[in-house]
């Protein structure tokens, strides 16, 4: 069970209970039915809120994560333990990734639950039909690593098939590669040909203000791997919502 922020803040038992569900009668299941290698979806906020950047994969399990979506975060976290006791006890190879926000084609474009580029590009859409401006919620000032849905599935299938170890893998762009949610707005603007102005809601939450994550252990297993140019994911993703309106999830 994902969700945005927002959906995050009003619904933290829900998210910890289903996923905990989720995550027992998934592996178990996979365990009792012989399933040699199964690959679990975490997430970048599932990390420390008080840490030293950027975050790698051994620093999971190293403090709170932050208030706003603890239940996932806790419920996430519990994957690694699970993944740890299958492979002590039963041999088993299930692993995990850590994705940073993931966006693009087919994603929940649902403003109040969805994650932060597809409620904008939702929102351009309608600011775009009424000629209103655009809000883009809390201050604009925070940053993050973005991943293209089609960047993530190539990397998801290399560690379906390569990958051997049961400790996790950050799977990010570089460091180098963070924007702030005023440059993700402005990329959405940009790739949309939204003229009108851009306007910030404080009074909503920014969540973690960062969770920059190291890919230094992706990139030594995979030095030459090009992920897709934001800009030019944020228009093909624009590109697709606006043909696709009619049967988007939103
Ligand atoms: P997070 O990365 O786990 O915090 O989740 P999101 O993808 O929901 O991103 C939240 C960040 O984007 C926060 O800093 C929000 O204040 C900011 N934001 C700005 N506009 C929006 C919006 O329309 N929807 C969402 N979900 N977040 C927004």
């Amino acid at each position: 069970m994902v969700g945005g922020l927002f959906k995050n803040i009003r619904s933290n038992l829900d998210f910890w209970r289903t996923n905990i569900h989720i995550n027992d009668n998934v592996l178990h299941s996979a365990h009792e039915m012989g399933v040699e290698k199964v690959v679990s979806c975490l997430s970048t906020c599932i990390f420390p809120d008080k840490t030293t950047y950027p975050i790698d994969e051994t620093m999971i399990h190293n403090g709170p994560p932050h208030s706003s979506n603890f239940g996932y975060s806790y419920a996430k976290r519990m994957i690694d333990i699970q993944n740890r006791g299958y492979s002590e006890q039963h041999g088993r190879r299930f692993t995990a990734v850590i994705p940073t926000n993931v966006f693009g084609p087919h994603d929940n474009f649902n403003i109040e639950d969805g994650h932060v580029l597809p409620g904008l590009i939702h929102k351009v859409h309608l600011a775009k039909q009424s000629g209103s401006a655009l809000t883009v919620w809390g201050t604009g000032k925070p940053r993050r690593q973005f991943i293209y849905s089609l960047d993530l599935a190539r990397l998801f299938l290399w560690v379906l098939r390569e990958y051997d170890e049961v400790e996790p893998i950050i799977l990010s762009v570089g460091e180098e590669d963070e924007v702030s949610i005023r440059e993700a707005a402005e990329a959405v603007a940009e790739a949309m040909d939204f003229r009108g102005e851009l306007l910030f809601d404080p009074s909503k939450a920014d969540g973690q203000f960062k969770k920059t994550a190291s890919n230094a252990k992706l990139r030594r297993y995979l030095p030459g791997f090009q992920f897709t140019p934001f800009r030019k994911a944020v228009k093909e993703t624009c590109a697709w919502f606006d043909a696709n309106y009619a049967d988007a999830r939103k």
